[in-house]
């Protein structure tokens, strides 16, 4: 089956003898067994809970993966992954990730033991160049957030595996309905399904899926150890949201395509921003990895100050922090998502102070197309 089908045809109750077509919310902490010294399938939710159960065997499903797992954010959801490591060891790190990412690993590095290196540029060689003995993990966004360069999944995977190190993707940007890094070769996905796979800006989850039972089992004890579970209730939510993910993201690239048309046209739009929109070599890439470019769109206008007046007289376009909503979004990210790059990464990720990153949503494109076109004029 195709993704769009397998997004609502699923195994949605398990076992249960009434058979509901939606997956009940169980809101129950714990659960009765039936001897003091007999276990039943599930017995206590931070250890696993059916809501959760159903929500984690579709992310597997959809991602490829042998296990997947559900925390209560994506920042949670790569703590766990960090925790594979131990001290001594070391993360080989793309100087183009999220901004929490960038705070995470930095503040990891200096309790932990476990060093944290970056290497900034995309291409593989560079990745080839910098890996050392100790390197245990290489960790990769593509396409990039905000900037939108590719990393090839498969020749990364191929140096971190002749390396005996994993690589984890952070798949958020494309989520697995465009883009399975898994079947490229990568051993780690993690989502912030707070983006694209919930989709509806009511719900902050993260997930790991990976790509062996053995990672899975490791995963599995940091997760009930360490609690950072995504709740019943929270579960639903993203399994409700999750359903739509294919006809949403159709409409939002769809959207996106009609945009960038009509930016490409405005000369106040210095520079634009779009998964192998600059660059044939990458945009092949891309095509080779992933089944679209995905909802969001990033500009420059060549100040600061027209970027700031640009998003603040847009009406459709909410100025907010994510992207991946039903509903367009944009902002600044030098000031708002990647604020917390440290200014070390700042250089060598070259994140313009005039960069705007837009979101498009599943709105009417001549309605988001009639805003952008009125902020430009006030540019
Ligand atoms: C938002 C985001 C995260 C962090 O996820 P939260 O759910 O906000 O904790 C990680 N990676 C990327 C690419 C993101 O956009």
């Amino acid at each position: 089956m195709k993704p769009a089908t397998r997004l609502v045809h699923f195994e949605s109750c398990p076992g249960d003898r009434l058979r509901p077509v939606a997956t009940p919310i169980y809101l129950t902490t714990t659960f009765e067994q039936e001897s003091a010294l007999g276990l039943g399938q599930f017995d206590y939710s931070r250890s696993g809970n059916p809501t959760r159960a159903v929500l984690e065997r579709q992310l597997a499903d959809l991602e490829g993966a042998a296990k997947a797992f559900c925390f209560s954010s994506g920042l949670a959801a790569i703590t766990a992954v960090t925790r594979l490591l131990n001290a001594g060891g070391e993360i080989l790190a793309s100087a183009f990730l999220y901004g929490g990412t960038c705070r995470l690993f930095t503040k990891l590095s200096q309790y932990s033991g476990i060093a944290v290196r970056y290497v900034g540029s995309t291409d593989v060689e560079s990745f080839r160049r910098e890996i050392r003995p100790a390197t245990r993990l290489v960790y990769i966004e593509t396409p990039t957030n905000p900037l939108l360069h590719i990393i090839d999944i498969a020749g990364v995977a191929k140096i971190a595996h002749e390396s005996g190190a994993l690589l984890c993707v952070d798949n958020t940007m494309m989520s697995p309905y465009l883009q399975n890094p898994l079947l490229h070769g990568a051993d780690i996905v993690i989502h912030s399904a707070t983006k694209s796979l919930a989709g509806h800006s009511d719900v902050t989850a993260g997930v790991v899926a990976v790509s062996d039972t053995a990672i899975g089992e490791e995963v599995y004890s940091i997760q009930n150890g360490e609690g950072a579970v995504l709740s019943p209730f929270d579960c639903y939510l993203f399994l409700r949201g999750m359903k739509t993910l294919g006809i949403r993201l159709d409409r939002q690239e769809s959207n996106a395509q009609k945009i960038l048309e009509f930016l490409k046209q405005q000369s106040a739009v210095q520079h634009l921003y779009y998964p192998g929109l600059n660059d044939n070599l990458t945009g092949q890439l891309h095509g080779s990895q992933a089944r679209g470019g995905g909802c969001v769109i990033s500009l420059e206008t060549g100040s600061k100050e027209a970027s700031q007046r640009f998003v603040e007289a847009l009406e459709l376009f909410t100025i907010a922090l994510s992207f991946g909503s039903v509903a367009s979004s944009v902002s600044m990210p030098a000031f708002m998502s990647h604020a917390s790059v440290p200014p070390s990464l700042r250089s060598q990720n070259g994140l313009p102070s005039d960069l705007v990153r837009l979101s498009v949503g599943i709105e009417d494109a001549d309605d988001l197309i009639g805003d952008l076109s009125q902020a430009l004029a006030k540019v």
